[in-house]
């Protein structure tokens, strides 16, 4: 690791996984920042993710790869497509050893928290702001002014918002664009492994398609838990945090009529966690003078692709390298941070958009036919751009 070095002053707004990925790349990258969370501790909802090769690569690079390893689950089938009405296998993934000889690392499946703390553990504890909650950003010359709810305020040289899809940062980048409603709406509920069938505690990444809606779940924590993530309608619900709860019963009218390993598994969980998934369109630009966005405060996904979070550490990386690269001119690396990742960022969002409707067409010729198209495909290969990608490498001089 690089001695830490004199540089522009960064202020990074946001203590989730993107916040931290960037305050870590830029350690590595021989600079310094703070990080201003609002929570009063560092928590991740309790939610698993899928951390494909992309952001494995850059994980490892930061040198804490045994503090993932400790927690992560190796998926040895991924993208395990199944019919709701009967569990039919309408494609699968064998991962294990294919996906390290494509793309060089292993796809792991992992507790939110778990990722969280891997960041942290490097990035430099005093960096860190707990408590602090952003009220607004505005520019002031060569620089950015940030000000806080408890009336305190801070000047930096560059300002990063890594405050994720409710971003207060984004307001002074681009104009406000209230999201859409999607009418969908994700549950996700935890099942404890000592409850879970072996069905569950399988490697595997299950997705169960059916009429409007889609189920989908993995182990995590080392094996002792099941996550489970469900996308319904949402009828009138609009709240767009995991503190929404609904219940069993709930979670298991939305699955009536499916195959009983889903609605046996929802019954062992406890009572869920429920999110409206609000559509947003990509920005045209998240840079202005210095102040930038990363993660979903730059481009929020739906979770259909699970590369939200890994788009985030992609960004952080490209970030800290712009920043080390041209540290007397800030402004010339936000850009050239903007240009380097939104074509990748904009096409994710897009695909991850498309797949609302392919995961969730009735029963009928059109289901036929993509259930056909599923079982002729090999995602690994045909998503190789995803996963083969290194943020890093693939950034010009
Ligand atoms: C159902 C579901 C499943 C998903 N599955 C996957 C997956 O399998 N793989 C994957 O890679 N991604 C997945 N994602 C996406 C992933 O969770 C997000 O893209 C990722 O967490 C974004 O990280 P972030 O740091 O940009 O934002 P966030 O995690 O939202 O963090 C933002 C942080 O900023 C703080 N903050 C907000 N406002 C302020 C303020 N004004 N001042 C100070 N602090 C503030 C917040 O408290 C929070 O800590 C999924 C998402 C959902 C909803």
């Amino acid at each position: 690791m690089p001695d830490v070095v004199h540089g522009p002053r960064i202020v990074i707004i946001g203590g989730g996984i993107g916040g931290l990925a960037a305050a870590a790349f830029l350690r590595r990258a021989g600079l310094t920042a703070t990080v201003h969370e609002q929570a009063s501790a560092l928590t991740e909802v309790g939610a698993g993710l899928v951390v494909a090769p992309n952001a494995v690569r850059l994980v490892r690079r930061l040198g804490v790869m045994e503090q993932l390893l400790r927690r992560a689950v190796p998926l040895d089938w991924g993208w395990e497509f199944r019919r709701w009405a009967d569990g039919s296998v309408l494609s699968v993934e064998n991962l294990s050893g294919v996906c390290e000889r494509l793309y060089g690392e292993r796809t792991y499946v992992v507790h939110r928290a778990d990722l969280l703390d891997t960041v942290l553990a490097a990035v430099p504890g005093e960096w860190i702001r707990l408590g602090a909650r952003c009220a607004s950003v505005e520019a002031v010359s060569d620089g950015a002014l940030v000000r806080f709810t408890d009336g305190g305020h801070i000047e930096a040289d560059v300002v990063v918002g890594a405050d994720g899809m409710h971003s207060v940062v984004r307001e002074a980048v681009t104009e406000p664009a209230p999201p859409e409603y999607s009418g969908l709406c994700a549950f996700r509920t935890i099942v404890p492994g000592h409850a879970a069938p072996d069905f569950a505690l399988r490697r595997a990444q299950t997705l169960w398609l059916g009429p409007g809606r889609h189920f989908v779940h993995y182990p995590i924590a080392g094996g002792q838990a099941v996550n489970v993530v469900a996308v319904a309608p949402a009828g009138d619900f609009t709240d767009e945090s995991w503190s929404a709860t609904a219940t069993i019963e709930e979670l298991r009218a939305e699955f009536a009529g499916w195959d009983p390993r889903v609605t046996d598994l929802i019954a062992a969980g406890g009572a869920p966690g429920r999110w409206a998934l609000m559509d947003r369109a990509p920005l045209r630009r998240w840079s202005r003078g210095r102040v930038t966005l990363l993660g979903d405060a730059a481009h929020p996904m739906f979770p259909f692709f699970g590369q939200g979070a890994a788009q985030s550490i992609e960004d952080a990386a490209v970030l800290a390298h712009c920043l080390a690269a041209s540290a007397d001119d800030p402004g010339q690396a936000l850009k050239r941070y903007q240009s380097a990742r939104i074509e990748r960022t904009t096409r994710l969002q897009q695909v991850s958009h498309a797949r609302r409707d392919i995961n969730h067409l009735p029963d009928g010729p059109e289901q036929q036919a993509r259930d056909t198209a599923l079982a002729g495909s090999d995602p690994l290969v045909s998503n190789g751009w995803i996963y083969g990608h290194d943020a890093e490498a693939a950034l010009t001089p």
